[in-house]
């Protein structure tokens, strides 16, 4: 059995640099998760490792886990490479990395984090923080959840739900561009994004003065993400460095849902990647009907226009027809 949980690497090591994301480590614990399957469902062997200490974050608060491998040397030399096909947290706190090979208790290893993977997860969460409180101070809306697809092709989806403020009935697209417009600034500005240690005393009466705006449920230490000006949040994910890492924030879409209403952005490289995705398809539907991106919607009016000028005129030559055959 494990002793204690995993020592956080990635806690007080925010960003993507150097030491966060490569780390030596001891196996505590191993199990076999009988019950593990490949995304077609295939059964498959997935042991279950913990270590005396990860960089690795787990599923949760709404953000993806890190993947990566871990690699062990035997003493003849001979080297194994798993991957870390995903990693979690139980309720005890402990942190267990899935891998297809077992790594028996005590085995040393070396773990490394995909930094890719890493600093665009960072960029979104980080960039979440900013969006909600940005939201908060410009419109009283709160945040009430978070959503965070990993990047895949057409499925990287980052969201906030918000719960807009009393007599507030929706967010206009002018509130929009002027949000994502102060979200930017505070990215120019660089703001720093450090952590800090509080105890629950001191977390309470941060609460009760207003600087956080709610606390997780247990006890002991807190760590809580300070960004410069802007906000205290007890969080416990991975975070940039300053909110220039954040490299930009663009706000996609809002619409209503059960809950209230959800906006859809994105940030850093994932929204470079966004906007040269859009503006491909703009190009694309330009193409097709030989008009430049700017001329598109004007083109498509017109095309509307034309469909039921000619539908009208059909049905005018239908109720002809019987006649003319006729006569
Ligand atoms: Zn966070």
């Amino acid at each position: 059995m494990a002793q204690m949980a995993a020592e956080r690497l990635y806690y007080d090591c925010a960003g993507v640099e150097g030491s966060a994301l490569e780390f030596a480590a001891r196996v505590t614990d191993i199990r076999l998760d009988s019950h593990a399957a490949d995304a077609s469902g295939q059964k498959v062997q997935l042991w279950q490792v913990a270590l005396d200490r990860t960089a690795f974050y787990p599923t949760g608060g709404g953000q993806p886990c890190d993947l990566g491998v871990l690699v062990a040397t035997a003493r003849s030399g001979a080297v194994l490479e798993v991957a870390v096909e995903r990693v979690e947290e139980d309720e005890a706190g402990e942190v267990w990395h899935y891998v297809r090979k077992p790594l028996p208790e005590g085995t040393e290893v070396a773990g490394r984090v995909d930094a890719a993977r890493r600093m665009d997860h960072a960029q979104q969460h980080t960039g979440q923080h900013l969006l909600s409180a940005v939201f908060l101070s410009e419109l009283g809306a709160r945040t009430v959840s978070f959503h965070l697809s990993p990047l895949r092709t057409g499925a990287e989806v980052v969201t906030i739900d918000l719960a807009l403020r009393e007599g507030s009935e929706k967010v206009s697209e002018e509130e929009l561009r002027l949000v994502e417009a102060a979200a930017n600034r505070l990215i120019y500005e660089d703001r720093t994004v450090k952590t800090i240690w509080v105890s629950r005393e001191e977390a309470e009466a941060m609460l009760a003065r207003g600087e956080l705006r709610k606390l997780p449920e247990r006890a002991g230490e807190m760590r809580i993400v300070a960004m410069e000006g802007v906000e205290f949040n007890a969080c416990g994910g991975t975070h940039v460095r300053s909110t220039g890492a954040i490299g930009g924030l663009l706000v996609r879409r809002v619409e209503k849902v059960k809950q209230g209403w959800r906006v859809e952005f994105c940030c850093g490289l994932r929204a470079v990647g966004a906007a040269g995705r859009d503006y491909a398809r703009l190009r694309e539907l330009g193409a097709l009907l030989s008009v430049g991106a700017g001329d598109l919607a004007g083109r498509v009016a017109g095309l509307i226009e034309d469909k039921k000028a000619a539908a009208k005129e059909l049905k005018v030559l239908r109720k002809q027809l019987p006649q003319a055959a006729s006569s």
